[in-house]
């Protein structure tokens, strides 16, 4: 249903805004979302999957 899927959206972005996330922002596109912290990247996915390879790591699995 419509309406059930924008509430799963709503509830997924809202885990991604809680308190001390704001500095998880991509450091590429300031996008907030799927952001990687790992290794210090500070990435978000799309980024990562573009820079990946620039930055020397393999495709992320996911
Ligand atoms: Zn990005």
């Amino acid at each position: 249903m419509k309406g059930e899927k924008m509430t799963k959206e709503k509830e997924k972005r809202f885990s991604y805004s809680r308190k001390g996330e704001k500095e998880r922002i991509c450091r590429f596109c300031g996008n907030r979302h799927g952001v990687i912290r790992k290794y210090g990247l500070l990435i978000c996915r799309k980024c990562f999957r573009e820079k990946a390879e620039e930055l020397g790591f393999r495709k992320y699995g996911d």
